[in-house]
């Protein structure tokens, strides 16, 4: 192959040796005849030379040839002139009307909720930030690709259709050129080239040919070079494509990639060259190897090369048709005319429609670039577009079918364009007039869909195919489209072609009516349950299509008219079977109805009715045009009980599957149930049998209706005879039908909203939803927007009326906000709201109930006053009062009283009382409103009167009062006492108004109810107050039992709080509550006593308590150790990977990667711990796939709390030191810091000289020989005072050297190694680190000092600090000083080591810990172990801390910020004062580096804000290391006296500089010796780098407040690696505000062998391994830990409603919530991701498969 490509190379230079300029080429193409000949020629000459190397193009060259040879000239061509010239010129003519600009897959995209005519219409992000909308009611979505920018649109929009850019008048400043027709000569040329770029496009795009070019293009010998082309498809999956390849063509599995990748962003690609043979035997090779049982081989074709040459130019001349067609509208239109064109005398379509009709066979890529072109020219010339989608509706059916049996996504097919048309109100209009589009479709549906029809002509999809099936929806979506807006002009045409539509569509819910009937299964239970699911999504998909026909028709009475006609004539010819079924007689109580006979328990039954509901639909919206509905229908066929007959089957069906009688069909009919009634089917579904009953009810006599009713339910026998049966399940079976109707006989009665069956509108109907919703819980937003139905434009009508009924409640720092309903749309509570489910039911009247009782109000819940009935179904509420209604209510009641009777429950009574309500309610309204002879409703009559059934027969009023006196009945009883009062107002209504004082005779008759109302208030009062006070009584037993526990188990009870309180985990305790009236001075001779009480602890494994003594057994802290870089004043510093060859003796002033040591505060003893880790560890091994910690490492979760540790700190207690006052003033009398500076270099050089005399001198130190006094030796340190060492247990030894191992293993990333030199310097350096990091902690969140920390953080400082002393004995002595040493250099005059560090290269604080935790170790002795005594002890720290307190000054004043504008000034202090004389003899010393003339009080503000941290943190230290009380100031959040109690714990001057002032011939030398340090000089140069005190604060970076801020960013993000425009995950790191692109292979990096993800790869540097991300697109935040460690939390950016949106599913406007960030800033700076991503991990395993590391 490769001689191959040489000899391609070798030709194209022969060929490029022509001598022809463009400019040349184009004039002599002037000068032919036939252009489009001469230019076949020339491309017949290029393209195959250009595009010769297919297999390993260089695309910059073949770039480059193709603009020289190609385009060049024809641009020239073109316009005469030179291109480049001519472009520029019409560039800024160009302003476009429209923006076009077309979406890829996964650009957000935005909608106008206020201003869109429909959601599809979407903007850009550019157009929306530019735009009006951007504070309107937006919504964000992902665009899935292919869409186009809406904006300049004006059919789009109602306001606002354009944005700044696109607005027409803008381009003022050409205002000559706005409409710069270009000039004839160019236009001429136009005409000549552009229907010969696009012939050629076409023909070579639909070549089929594989071997042969046409013959006009063959023009040059035939070369026997073919390649073997490899097509995308949907089924194979990437794996299985490398897998074909690697065997197919032998090749690494790298190159396979390479291939599947490319074939999958192209569709196609050439994965061999050669002869034809070698290619064939390729295509046939990948073929059997792709090919499985279940699977189709892969589509392989073998393609000439020079088919394969003009096929790839023909899109390249795609694309520059594009950018050519950029810059004018005239080359638009010329381009669309030459598309548009149809060959005289040919049968072929034209152009545009042979490429459309070619789509589906076509590749990706190609598909991309055509549709490309297409929106590129008609779609921005409105003239165009409606001729474009004239020859797609041509076309539509062929389209379809081809896209139907294609197996590409729709987001590819050319078919998914029929949004960008149809969705345009004037051209939906245009297409229904002139080409029957509405027609069109439904027949397009009808010729697709009856692969699906049984043979009585109904659909059946058992055993569909979900993505045919998918593909169907589409063409049911188009439907949609072209309805979405309803004409506001009805022209005559119109009418006819909408109509004629409408039919079309009749006959497809023609085929839906009563599809995939069911019969109860009786015996045996079904086999398989039966496919439902495409029969409903079809339903959920024809809803809003349905309601659309219907808001059309309803436009216009006539064609309202018509339409109902039609569609009651297909709902007669569908019910033929049932009319001509035979008869039956029901009889009762003197009533007849002859009906058909049907069972639905033993006959089919669909519950698919269509046809049925849109008759339902339609006679809604009748209003006044109900009085000429006979013109239309006459009387005689309108036949209402056979419209009624199947929806009322389907409500039977429901009763009968809720009485269980329908189990056996399995769970497929109970899903089918279950849709029929919610949300997102039931208004086309249930809301419409529900309505269709209405109908019913109003036009047929009600006895008879009843009796239907009865009939159908297969009650009648139920109700006509006592049935004595012992059968339970019978009975129970019996009472939930009676039930289940009288629930649909209250709804028939009492539904009213629904604008044309009750005097409703839109807006109420959606608030009374919204009032039910919110009776049974205070929901958030989305909870309620879910519940209520979508109208076409994804619409709910929420907002405009929420406002009204509820009031939103925010939000705290988790959780969402809710809306909570106002106590005054209480009183619309109805117990019977027909949307309510089962389980709503009782919810809402379990809340209601117990909210009336805490208002100490009656139980009643009576239904509100319905609204009225529209005059046509004035008629419904005769049902109440006739006399089947009353037969049924009285027998039920009659049923409950008698002892004997089962056949009653509570819930059928509480629904004869609803019915009851309703009845009395009625009557009463009626009454109020007409003169009581005019009413003829006589509900109260009826009721009270005696039946006629049965002689003993009582009244229901008798009966009532009956069953108040049934105690078991007790819940009852205010219902009944609220009906009872309700049949007396009625009765004085009807008598008083016959004394025509009808008004007060109500006020009176309520005043009475109000009496009766009082005396049972008061009563219900006093029974609450007695409860009450019994409550009471029983708390405060409770509250001292628990007390008493709580003290008993206070350390479990702790631990447990602080986990349930996850929430604010900051527990407000008092970490040191001893007060005493010691001395509160840590250092020096007047130091304060050790406070120590005994502690006893309870293991949390055995539960055992023990006492921590050091000669104890061990008890540990469960811990976790961690790399941070919480602290770090350089983020992003490169971290070493290994730390095998780090010295971190040093800390870094920046304080770039810390190690720290955390805990959850649980106490375990060792042993038992680490029994618990080796059982951990066994099943672990067991549980293969879930890798939730690295055991390796030592990863286990805590057992109580579940926190991530991976080591424990051992418990030992403080040892309690006093200081004798009269030692301490002897001592006192000659210890000076000279003297003990002395003391110390003597015991020093003795240590040296003795180790000199055996090996060689291990410390390099030099020391000035002239400092050598007589009467200071190596052994006069002793005599300032020793002690015993401290005898740790073994345990406790144990213990400390495997925490000091882990700090060290993981603090370096090395392998364990207790014996390596650096355990020890870990030690101090995580003691520092962890101390800092809480200090900051602290300061950022203003807490004090002491008393604010959390328990875990006390008791783990407090085990910290006491290990950090005990670890020393675990080391070698010697090993020690030599660090020691080391660290003294720093401070001590006369001591240098070689590699002491400058000044300014060191954090201080890490020396100071260091030092005073190493420095016992100058007392040792071979022969016996010592340590200092109390006072000596006192004196070391007082020494060393004041010594590096000094050189921290000087770091603070060396690098004070001189750049400051200085304008405060303030009164001259003696600190300031000081701090100027001091700085003026620093800058002495650094040779005027440092410049003097800094006002000194800038000098002590700038030193004493400098110094705080430091101050705070040797303060924890000292505190946490030697148990001193610290001063009261420290436990409050007093800031005032802080710094001057920091002072004194401290004991320094609070004048700092009076330090210098009393030690000044000890230090002056130091000063000297670190001023003139070239290193230091060095740093100070190195201003960027330099670090200054304070140090800043880390906190996560500034978010935008407008979440759409950062999507903007996104949708500018470009990936660093890959000049592609496939889709990326842009990600935000949180730390630093780096833009990362994210699970993609471009941003790959190896690390140590193994590939990881650009996020993980960035957190390793930016984090040390840990770090928080914010996927931009998708609104997450991600935190991230390690290599394979994440977890999702919640994005800090809330919508209106207090809610996040992940995936921005909802799309609502987001704003930053400032409390929530911060949260996520504490989680960080308290070192809490780690833990949070163990639990979400431990929660979330069953979810777990992300591969974190790819991220
Ligand atoms: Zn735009
Ligand atoms: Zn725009
Ligand atoms: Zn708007
Ligand atoms: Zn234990
Ligand atoms: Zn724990
Ligand atoms: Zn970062
Ligand atoms: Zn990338």
């Amino acid at each position: 192959m490769a001689d191959e490509e040489a000899r391609g190379a070798e030709r194209m230079e022969v060929s490029t040796e022509l001598p022809q300029t463009p400019q040349r080429l184009a004039s002599w193409w002037d000068q032919q005849v036939d252009f489009y000949t001469t230019f076949l020629h020339h491309l017949a000459q290029w393209v195959p030379e250009i595009y010769f190397a297919e297999m390993d193009p260089d695309l910059e060259k073949q770039e480059e040839s193709i603009q020289m040879s190609i385009f060049t000239p024809l641009e020239w061509y073109l316009f005469g002139e030179d291109p480049d010239v001519c472009l520029e010129k019409l560039k800024h003519s160009g302003a476009f009307q429209l923006c076009g600009k077309v979406f890829k897959s996964g650009e957000t995209t935005y909608s106008c909720r206020d201003c869109a005519i429909d959601p599809t219409c979407v903007l850009c992000m550019d157009c929306f930030q530019n735009s009006v909308h951007k504070n309107h009611r937006y919504k964000m979505h992902t665009s899935t690709g292919g869409g186009f920018c809406d904006c300049g649109d004006t059919e789009a929009w109602k306001t606002g259709p354009f944005c700044v850019s696109h607005e027409p008048g803008r381009a003022s400043t050409a205002k000559e050129n706005l409409r710069c027709p270009l000039n004839e000569e160019v236009i001429a040329q136009a005409r000549k080239i552009f229907p010969a770029v696009i012939r050629y496009i076409v023909e070579m795009t639909i070549w089929e040919e594989e071997k042969e070019l046409p013959p006009e293009l063959r023009i040059r010998e035939k070369n026997e070079r073919y390649y073997c082309v490899l097509f995308n498809d949907e089924h194979h999956s990437y794996d299985h494509v490398i897998y074909s390849l690697q065997r197919a063509l032998d090749c690494e599995l790298a190159e396979a990639q390479l291939h599947t990748t490319a074939i999958d962003k192209e569709g196609r690609r050439a994965v061999k060259a050669g002869a034809f043979a070698a290619c064939q035997e390729a295509k046939e090779d990948i073929k059997s190897h792709s090919e499985n049982v279940s699977q189709h081989p892969l589509h392989v074709e073998v393609l000439h090369s020079e088919v394969m040459a003009h096929q790839k130019f023909a899109l390249r001349l795609g694309s520059w048709m594009n950018k050519i067609m950029s810059y004018s509208s005239d080359f638009r239109q010329i381009f669309c005319q030459a598309c548009l064109r149809e060959e005289p005398g040919s049968a072929n379509p034209c152009l545009i429609s042979r490429l459309m009709l070619w789509d589906a066979k076509l590749y990706k890529g190609a598909r991309k670039i055509l549709h490309e072109l297409i929106f590129s020219s008609f779609f921005m010339e409105m003239e165009y577009k409606k001729y474009f989608a004239m020859e797609f509706v041509k076309y539509y059916k062929q389209l379809q079918k081809d896209y139907i049996s294609d197996d590409h996504d729709r987001s590819i097919s050319v078919t998914a364009l029929s949004v960008q048309m149809f969705t345009v109100p004037t051209l939906a209009r245009h297409l229904i007039e002139e080409q029957n589009v509405i027609s069109v479709i439904t027949e397009t549906l009808l010729e697709v869909l009856p692969e699906y029809l049984d043979r009585n002509n109904k659909f059946n999809f058992q055993g569909y195919s979900q993505d045919k099936l998918g593909r169907v929806y589409a063409v049911i979506c188009d439907l949609k489209y072209i309805l979405i807006s309803k004409p506001t002009v009805w022209t005559e045409r119109l009418r006819i072609q909408f109509l004629e539509g409408f039919r079309s569509f009749l006959k497809i819910l023609t085929c839906m009516q009563g599809m995939e009937e069911i019969r109860r299964q009786v015996g045996q239970h079904i086999e398989v349950d039966p496919d439902w699911e495409a029969a409903i999504a079809i339903q959920m998909q024809l809803k809003n299509i349905l309601l659309m026909f219907q808001e059309w028709c309803a436009c216009d009475e006539e064609l309202l008219l018509v339409a109902y006609k039609d569609c009651h004539k297909a709902v007669m010819r569908c019910s033929t079977s049932f009319m001509s079924s035979s008869k039956t007689v029901v009889q009762l109580c003197g009533h007849t109805l002859e009906t058909k006979s049907y069972r639905v328990s033993e006959d089919l039954v669909s519950i698919h009715l269509p046809l049925s509901r849109t008759l339902a639909g339609f006679h809604v919206r009748l209003s006044g045009a109900v009085s000429r509905l006979h013109e239309f229908v006459p009387f005689e066929d309108f036949q209402v009980e056979i419209l009624v007959e199947y929806p009322l089957r389907c409500l039977v069906l429901v009763a009968q599957v809720v009485a269980e009688m329908w189990r056996r069909n399995g769970l497929s009919l109970i899903s089918q149930v279950f849709y029929y009634q919610d949300v997102k089917c039931r208004e086309e579904m249930y809301d419409k049998d529900i309505i269709m009953l209405q109908i019913g009810a109003s036009l047929m006599d009600p006895n008879k209706f009843l009796l239907l009713i009865l009939q159908r339910y297969e009650l009648a026998d139920a109700f006509n005879k006592t049935i004595s049966t012992k059968d339970q399940d019978l009975i129970k079976q019996y009472n939930t039908l009676i039930e289940e109707m009288l629930q649909v006989l209250i709804y028939i009665v009492g539904e009213r909203y629904v604008p044309g069956v009750g005097n409703v509108t839109k807006e109420e109907v959606t608030m009374r939803e919204i009032v039910h919703l919110l009776c049974i819980e205070p929901m958030p937003h989305s909870a309620i927007a879910k519940n209520l139905p979508e109208n076409e434009n994804n619409e709910t009508g929420l907002e405009n009326v929420i406002n009204k009924v509820a009031t939103f409640k925010k939000p705290g720092v988790s959780g969402h906000g809710v809306y909570e309903l106002k106590d005054e749309s209480l009183k619309d509570f109805n117990m019977y709201f027909y949307h309510y489910s089962k389980t709503q039911h009782s919810k809402a009247e379990h809340m209601q109930k117990k909210r009336r009782k805490q208002e100490n109000k009656d139980e009643a819940l009576p239904p509100p006053p319905p609204p009225e009935f529209c005059p046509a179904f004035s008629k419904v509420v005769n049902l109440l009062n006739c006399d089947i209604m009353m037969y049924i209510l009285r027998t039920i009641f009659e049923r409950a009283v008698d002892i004997d009777s089962n056949l009653w429950t509570e819930g059928m009574l509480q629904m004869a009382f609803h019915i009851l309500a309703l009845g009395l309610l009625e009557e009463k309204q009626q009454l109020q409103k007409a003169p009581e002879e005019e009413v003829t409703f006589d509900f109260y009559h009826k009721a009270s009167r005696l039946g006629s059934s049965a002689m003993n027969a009582q009244n229901i009023q008798m009966l009532l009062e009956k069953l108040k006196g049934i105690p078991q009945l007790e819940g009852q009883k205010d219902m009944i006492t609220w009906i009872l009062q309700m049949f007396d107002t009625v009765k004085r209504l009807r008598e008083k108004s016959c004394l025509i004082v009808a008004t007060t005779s109500g006020s009176e008759s309520v005043k009475n109810d109000e009496i009766t109302h009082d005396k049972e208030k008061a009563e219900r009062k006093r029974k609450a107050e007695a409860a009450r006070l019994h409550r009471q009584k029983i708390m405060a037993q409770m509250s001292a039992l628990q007390k008493n526990f709580i003290e008993t188990h206070k350390l479990m009870y702790d631990s447990t709080s602080e986990m349930s309180g996850k929430e604010d985990s900051i527990m407000e305790e008092e970490s040191t509550p001893a007060v005493s009236d010691y001395s509160r001075i840590a250092l020096g001779p007047k130091r304060g006593p050790s406070v120590t009480e005994k502690e006893v602890l309870t293991c949390i494994l055995c539960q055992e308590e023990q006492e921590v003594k050091i000669e104890n057994f061990a008890m540990v802290l469960s811990a976790c150790v961690q790399k941070s870089t919480a602290l770090t004043q350089h983020r992003g510093k490169p971290i070493e990977l290994s730390g095998e060859t780090i010295d971190p003796l040093f800390m870094d002033p920046d304080l770039a990667y810390g190690t720290y040591t955390g805990s959850c505060g649980h106490v375990m003893h060792a042993v038992c711990w680490q029994k618990y880790f080796e059982a951990v560890q066994l099943t672990s091994q067991q549980r293969i796939h879930v890798d939730l910690f690295d055991l390796e490492s030592g990863e286990y979760l805590c057992p109580l709390c579940k926190s991530l540790c991976n080591t424990v700190i051992p418990i030992i207690p403080l040892q309690p030191q006093r200081i004798n006052s009269e030692d301490a003033e002897a001592v006192a009398q000659h210890m000076t810091l000279a003297r003990w500076i002395h003391t110390i270099l003597a015991r020093i050089s003795g240590y040296n000289m003795k180790h000199a005399k055996g090996e060689s001198p291990t410390v390099p130190v030099l020391f000035d020989q002239g400092m050598g006094d007589s009467t200071l030796e190596f052994h006069s340190i002793l005599s300032l005072g020793v002690q015993s060492l401290i005898k740790y247990s073994n345990s406790i030894k144990e213990m400390v050297i495997l925490f000091a191992t882990t700090i060290y293993r993981i603090g370096l990333k090395v392998p364990p190694d207790e014996t390596d030199p650096r355990v020890p310097m870990m030690t101090w350096s995580t003691c520092a680190f962890t101390l800092q990091a809480i200090e900051n902690l602290l300061g950022d969140e203003g807490k004090p000092l002491f008393g604010a920390l959390q328990n875990r953080q006390h008791n783990g400082l407090k085990a910290l600090m006491q290990f950090a002393i005990a670890q020393r004995i675990t080391c070698p002595q010697v090993l020690i000083q030599k660090h020691l040493i080391r660290l003294l250099s720093v401070v001590l005059p006369n001591l240098k080591s070689e590699d002491t560090p400058c000044l300014l290269s060191i954090d201080l604080f890490h020396v100071l810990v260091g030092a005073v935790l190493a420095f016992p170790s100058l007392y040792w002795d071979d022969t016996v172990d010592l340590q200092p005594s109390s006072i000596s002890s006192s004196y070391n720290h007082l020494y060393l801390f004041h010594l590096i307190t000094m050189a921290h000054m000087l770091q603070i004043l060396l690098t004070i910020d001189t750049d400051l504008p200085l304008v405060q000034v303030q009164e001259e202090s003696e600190e300031a004062r000081s701090a100027s004389s001091f700085l003026a003899e620093i800058s002495q010393y650094t040779s005027g580096c440092i410049g003097s003339g800094i006002p000194g009080w800038y000098l002590w503000v700038s030193l004493k804000n400098g110094i705080t941290p430091y101050l705070r943190c040797a303060t924890l230290f000292f505190h946490y290391l030697l148990g001193v009380t610290p001063p009261e100031e420290l436990l409050t959040n007093a800031a005032e006296g802080e710094y001057s109690a920091l002072c004194s714990y401290l004991s320094l001057p609070t004048n700092l500089f009076l330090l210098f002032r009393e030690y000044w011939d000890t230090v002056r030398p130091l000063l000297q010796r670190w001023c003139a340090d070239p290193a230091l000089l060095n740093c100070l140069k190195q201003k960027s780098t330099i670090v200054r005190y304070p140090r800043k604060r880390n906190s996560l970076i500034e978010l935008p407040d407008d979440y759409s801020c950062l999507l903007n960013q996104a949708s500018h993000f470009r990936c660093p690696r890959s000049a592609d425009d496939e889709r990326k995950h842009p990600v935000l790191c949180l730390f630093c505000g780096a833009i990362l692109c994210s699970q993609n292979i471009c941003c790959q990096e190896i690390v140590n062998g193994e590939e990881v993800g650009a996020c993980i790869f960035h957190a390793l540097h930016c984090g040390a391994g840990v770090c928080i991300f914010l996927k931009i697109r998708e609104c997450r935040v991600v935190l991230v830990e390690g290599k394979a460690r994440g977890c999702a939390y919640p994005a800090p950016y809330l919508d209106e409603y207090g809610e996040t949106d992940p995936g921005l599913k909802r799309g609502n406007p987001l704003h930053l919530s400032r409390e929530r960030y911060r949260k996520l800033h504490l989680v960080w700076q308290q070192h809490c991701i780690v833990e949070e991503i163990a639990r979400s991990q431990e929660t979330n395993q069953m979810l777990f498969g992300f591969n974190w590391q790819l991220l």
